[in-house]
């Protein structure tokens, strides 16, 4: 369990929304036409545990675009069919201290592609999936996430469709790394796989699930199903902790010392290895595409907890 005091849990969850409520710093997204709409003061935090108890505060039904978050895992799934080292030679795993959607990073890293949890590396990583068409890798994904949910998951219809009307950008990108050889599908197809993949819905309460997955070494907590390999998911969480919260990640694992993704849908899941996951949900983000509430109170939770996975106590 992530914690030894259930009701002590529930209490600092509880302690976490309510300090955290009336913070209204930062703004949703707006590149994304269809996530400006969102209701900025939705606020859910929820913790699963390796042996499937729920704790939540706030929204935690409210259903948002898993956005970035789902490169984590896809990166599973393409870690399991190629394996630890095609991963390193083929996307890599070096933060690029630059923000997720960036160019500069493409002419400049050695890999091209980064990582698999920046935009170039995630398009990469989509590419590498196993499938006949287009089609069959994004049914492959849905049942995949669904899986490590351990609920069926949807695609939120109104924020693809936005987001497919305006990534020239990641188009550009897919484009660029095929210039460079390391696209590994026809650009367009992966980038419209990669923007269906960042357009599945989620609660707060799944991804907290879906990061109770990984920390429970691959077995849904509630299904108790194995969904994925547990000797790929130490890879998968280093990359989480160097990568994972944009060019705000060497912050992050100083602050709290857990691996986490974010997504500019204002989800964000850190993964604290054998004991759960704690997610929260908040649309305004910070500057790097991180959402403020939410960071703030995976922050504290993990402080009062003690759970820094550094920590030698
Ligand atoms: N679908 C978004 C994009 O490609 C995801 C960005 C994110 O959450 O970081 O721009």
């Amino acid at each position: 369990p992530v914690a030894p005091d259930y009701n002590k849990l529930q209490q600092i969850i509880d302690e976490a929304y309510k300090l955290f409520e009336n913070d209204s710093a930062g703004a949703p997204a707006d590149y994304i036409p269809e996530l400006a709409r969102v209701e900025p003061d939705l606020f859910g935090i929820s913790v699963v545990t390796v042996d499937g108890r729920v704790f939540s505060a706030g929204h935690v039904e409210h259903c948002f675009s898993i956005q970035s978050i789902s490169k984590v895992f896809t990166l599973a799934m393409v870690m399991e069919q190629l394996g630890q080292q095609a991963i390193l030679e083929k996307l890599g795993a070096e933060p690029t201290g630059l923000p997720f959607n960036s160019v500069t990073a493409i002419e400049q890293q050695a890999t091209r592609v980064g990582n698999p949890l920046v935009n170039a590396g995630a398009i990469a990583t989509t590419s590498l999936l196993e499938g006949k068409s287009a089609a069959a890798k994004w049914k492959n994904i849905l049942a995949f996430y669904s899986a490590c949910a351990g609920e069926e998951l949807e695609l939120l219809k109104d924020i693809y469709e936005s987001e497919a009307a305006t990534n020239a950008r990641n188009q550009a990108i897919a484009r660029l790394l095929d210039a460079y050889g390391v696209m590994y599908d026809d650009p367009e197809k992966a980038v419209d796989v990669y923007t269906r993949q960042c357009s599945v819905g989620i609660t707060t309460k799944q991804l907290a699930a879906m990061g109770a997955t990984l920390a429970a070494g691959g077995i849904n907590p509630f299904t108790g199903v194995e969904v994925m390999n547990a000797e790929n998911i130490p890879q998968i969480l280093s990359i989480m902790l160097s990568c994972g919260m944009y060019d705000y990640s060497g912050t992050w694992s100083y602050l709290t010392g857990l691996p986490a993704k974010s997504g500019v849908g204002g989800g964000i899941v850190a993964v604290v290895p054998g004991k759960g996951a704690i997610a929260a949900f908040s649309p305004r983000l910070d500057g790097a595409g991180n959402s403020i509430r939410a960071q703030k109170a995976i922050a504290y939770i993990s402080q009062q907890l003690n759970i820094n996975i550094f920590d030698p106590q």
